[in-house]
């Protein structure tokens, strides 16, 4: 606490990692300094720097930088811990050293927290220090805070997000140019907005973990990436934006993390049934009205939906060195705030142990595209399919191409291992060249 007849002693950032986010939030610390002490009550100095190469010119003083990462985070006169490498070991363990010695940490790492803030969240507990990660989701967009806090007394019920710039800015592109993922990919590879192994952007894995975050926050129970049912965009094709326009729709990689109810043949949640969560990453339409319809190239967006504020929606820039840096900077403010004056960060709030419902269990609409035969019965034996399983059609759509057919069958709601079932049996039928592609559609419901 500060003894406030005395100038604040000023407070020691290490900074670990200085790649596009750590060198803008040194950039930052080192260009704002003075309203930043002005606004926390005392100096932040940046005392040290750790990096990987140290042959490598950062522009800032060389005995700054170390390669000894856990000599600098132990240093008495550090006691702030930026955490901006990525990766889960050795992040894990040397947050976890911070946080023990009582340093509040800032990362930015949605890997390792979709794992392991559980863990973390405990020893910033039991050590009184502050655990802030508002830029390990949607870079700029404060959406973790809002969500930890603002909507705090609230009871969140949906939550659709747009969170991994990478996809959006592909789809995007596929949606304006009709070009092929292959060759997408190679220019957004070219001006920076894919990485060399766009593996964890284009498979979802980067989304899951982020999903994974926001579903725990959101629903104040403890939600992992591992149990994030994760589908990759790299199959979606020009002619699917085709499809979808004609449905009005175009294609997002959404982030859906959702209550739903008792699964079957469990006691409804009115009988005492379990609520339970629905969390999945995916390639889906949405109507083009959708508010996540409009945002576009490397942007990112959640829409929240709760019982009393109704619907949210957060935008901005979801990735880039300065506008995560900004996210960064915003809980370093804070977290050092609680140094000087006293407090804490909002810890977590995990109480309500909701599982996770499988996918099969969730109900969703299904938006398929199959080539059939152009005879006759071709389109009964496809209704049929689905009038045997009990799955409702919305609309039909057949156009001619020689001697097939194109058929588009958009379903209403349905269990999602029903329509598996279907797809499987409509593509044994005789009648049925080919099921080219199942998506799932989604933000119809008002
Ligand atoms: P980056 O450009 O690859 O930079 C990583 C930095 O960490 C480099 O300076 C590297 O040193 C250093 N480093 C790696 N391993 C280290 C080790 N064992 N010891 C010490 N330093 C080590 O990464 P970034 O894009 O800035 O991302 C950093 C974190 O922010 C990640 O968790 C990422 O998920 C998260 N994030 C990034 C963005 C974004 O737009 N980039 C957005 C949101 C969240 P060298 O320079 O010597 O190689």
């Amino acid at each position: 606490m500060v003894d406030r007849t005395q100038q604040p002693r000023a407070l020691g950032v290490a900074v670990i990692g200085m790649g596009n986010v750590g060198s803008q939030v040194v950039r930052m610390l080192q260009v704002h300094g003075d309203e930043l002490r002005q606004r926390v009550g005392a100096p932040l100095e940046l005392r040290g720097v750790a990096v990987r190469n140290p042959h490598h010119d950062r522009g800032i003083a060389p005995e700054l930088v170390t390669t000894d990462t856990e000599s600098l985070i132990a240093r008495p006169d550090i006691d702030l811990v930026v955490e901006v490498m990525g990766g889960i070991d050795p992040a894990r363990e040397l947050i976890a050293k911070a946080l023990t010695a009582g340093k509040s940490v800032v990362t930015a790492n949605k890997a390792l927290l979709a794992d392991y803030t559980s863990e973390l969240a405990q020893l910033a507990d039991r050590h009184r220090a502050d655990l802030c990660f508002e830029a390990a989701v949607a870079g700029a967009i404060p959406v973790v805070r809002p969500l930890i806090q603002s909507l705090s007394g609230d009871r969140i019920n949906r939550l659709v997000g747009i969170v991994n710039g990478t996809t959006n800015y592909l789809l995007s592109a596929m949606a304006e140019r009709s070009d092929r993922y292959e060759d997408l990919l190679a220019a957004a590879q070219e001006l920076g907005y894919a990485e060399a192994d766009p593996t964890a952007d284009v498979e979802g894995h980067d989304a899951a973990a982020k999903a994974a975050i926001l579903a725990s926050l959101a629903f104040h129970t403890r939600v992992t990436a591992t149990q994030v049912y994760r589908q990759g965009m790299t199959r979606i094709s020009a002619e699917d934006f085709a499809a979808a326009a004609a449905e009005d729709c175009t294609i997002k990689m959404l982030a859906v993390c959702e209550r739903v109810d008792a699964g079957p043949g469990e006691p409804a949640i009115a009988d005492g049934g379990k609520e339970r969560l629905a969390v999945r990453v995916y390639p889906a339409l949405i109507p083009r009205k959708h508010p996540l319809a409009a945002v576009d190239s490397a942007f990112n967006a959640v829409v929240v939906e709760a019982d009393n504020a109704g619907r949210l929606m957060f935008y901005g820039q979801g990735a880039g060195g300065a506008p995560t840096a900004s996210a960064v900077m915003g809980d370093l403010v804070m977290a050092a705030r609680n140094k000087v004056h006293g407090g804490r960060a909002p810890g977590e709030s995990v109480y309500a142990e909701l599982p996770v419902a499988p996918i099969g269990d969730i109900l969703t609409r299904h938006h398929l595209r199959l080539t059939v035969s152009d005879r006759a019965g071709a389109l009964a034996a496809v209704a049929g399919e689905f009038a045997r399983r009990g799955v409702s059609i919305a609309s039909v759509r057949q156009q001619l191409d020689g001697s097939h057919a194109q058929l588009v069958v958009l379903t209403h709601h349905a269990r999602e291992s029903v329509l598996d079932q279907i797809a499987k049996s409509l593509a044994a039928l005789d009648s049925v060249t080919s099921v080219t592609s199942v998506l799932r559609l989604e933000g119809t419901e008002e």
